[in-house]
């Protein structure tokens, strides 16, 4: 069975094709700058054409009807969705609904799915959500203290993301220690551009970083993650800053490259840290700080855990800072905790959900 996975950014497509159940993957590409001008598509719904085209060339299909599934990547199903779902057109309908809460994924999301609906409109397609894997955490965990109201008018509560890496990463470990998943408690930290730890009690997300929106929590790429919101309030008055301006700032020039003043890139900032450059250092200490003080807090919420798992571009690849935070949890945990460094695949994640919906249907 080929199963494609669609996951469309807000000017990119990414797009995997895999063979199942073997798993081996097929063809992969992008399709970027889609609206910009000189992109080679003009809009989502072009770009899906492309994908199929491309696979076509690349000789992966001899034929759209090769392919079984179609498995997308959405970045918000809100409280409507707990598990990967296949899509029909209620499921459309509660897509576009969540779009309030992510306008800038959503509509993008839901413009692939669109596009390959009409292309192959026989085909099953199945929605694999990011906050799904969260949606088990409990309310004294994903409420806000405001009043209430705000929860029941707005949905304004904790929702997380990254949940298919978390829940991939947790899937993994729990091979590599040769236990079942519903016997383990788990940290998983997922440290690339963007950046969340996530609490797993016995295959269930309890608590992660991340909330209303990919903002909370740790230090990222370029967003400031916790902040007292009074700060905010204070800079936009003494800067007369707007709101969109404010949001900027905090989403995109934060985080690493705005304390370092190098680049959002870690590389660049470990480099200039070594060569002892105060505001490199002074970024990678709050970065490293805050990632254990949320693995603190969850050793705690869990009540100690068997391992600590880092993955992505930073947690795959930068030894000096995952050894560093190693060597504090094995002081805490007296070597009880294991510290894995597990690579992500949240492709494959969508893939596997994808196949086992449309094999049981
Ligand atoms: P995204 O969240 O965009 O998928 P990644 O998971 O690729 O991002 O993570 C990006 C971060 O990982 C960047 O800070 C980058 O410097 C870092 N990174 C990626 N690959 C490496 C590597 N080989 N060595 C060190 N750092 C890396």
């Amino acid at each position: 069975m080929k199963v494609l996975v669609i996951n469309c950014g807000s000017s990119s497509i990414k797009y995997k094709l895999y063979h199942f159940p073997k798993k081996k993957l097929l063809a992969k590409g992008l399709i970027d700058r889609i609206g910009a001008r000189g992109g080679a598509a003009k809009s989502h719904s072009h770009g899906t054409k492309l994908v199929f085209q491309s696979l076509l060339k690349q000789g992966a299909i001899r034929g759209l009807d090769e392919i079984s599934v179609i498995g997308h990547r959405v970045v918000h199903g809100a409280e409507n969705f707990r598990k990967p779902t296949i899509i029909n057109n209620r499921v459309i309908k509660k897509i576009k609904e969540c779009s309030k809460l992510a306008p800038l994924h959503n509509p993008a999301n839901l413009a692939g799915i669109l596009g390959c609906k009409k292309l192959l409109p026989k085909v099953v397609q199945v929605a694999v959500f990011d906050t799904a894997f969260h949606q088990t955490i409990p309310e004294s965990a994903y409420m806000y203290a405001v009043p209430e109201r705000f929860y029941k008018k707005y949905k304004v509560r904790k929702y997380g993301f990254h949940g298919t890496s978390h829940q991939f990463i947790a899937q993994q470990a729990a091979k590599v220690l040769k236990k079942p998943l519903n016997k383990l408690k788990l940290i998983t930290c997922h440290l690339g551009n963007g950046c969340s730890v996530t609490a797993v009690d016995r295959a269930k997300s309890v608590d992660t970083s991340m909330g209303f929106t990919p903002l909370e929590g740790l230090v990222m790429g370029t967003r400031c993650g916790d902040i007292d919101v009074a700060a905010v309030f204070y800079i936009m008055q003494k800067a007369k800053l707007s709101i969109g301006r404010m949001d900027n700032i905090l989403n995109k020039e934060s985080g690493l490259l705005g304390v370092s003043r190098i680049s959002n890139d870690i590389r660049p900032i470990r480099k200039k840290a070594k060569k002892g450059n105060p505001l490199a250092k002074l970024a990678l200490g709050m970065f490293i700080y805050r990632i254990e003080k949320y693995i603190g807090a969850y050793l705690l919420a869990l009540g100690g855990a068997d391992a600590v798992c880092f993955t992505a571009g930073i947690g795959e690849n930068c030894p000096d800072i995952t050894n560093r935070i190693k060597k504090d949890i094995k002081k805490l945990t007296n070597n009880k905790t294991k510290v894995l460094i597990i690579h992500t695949d949240e492709e494959l994640m969508i893939a596997d959900h994808a196949y086992h919906l449309a094999k049981k249907r």
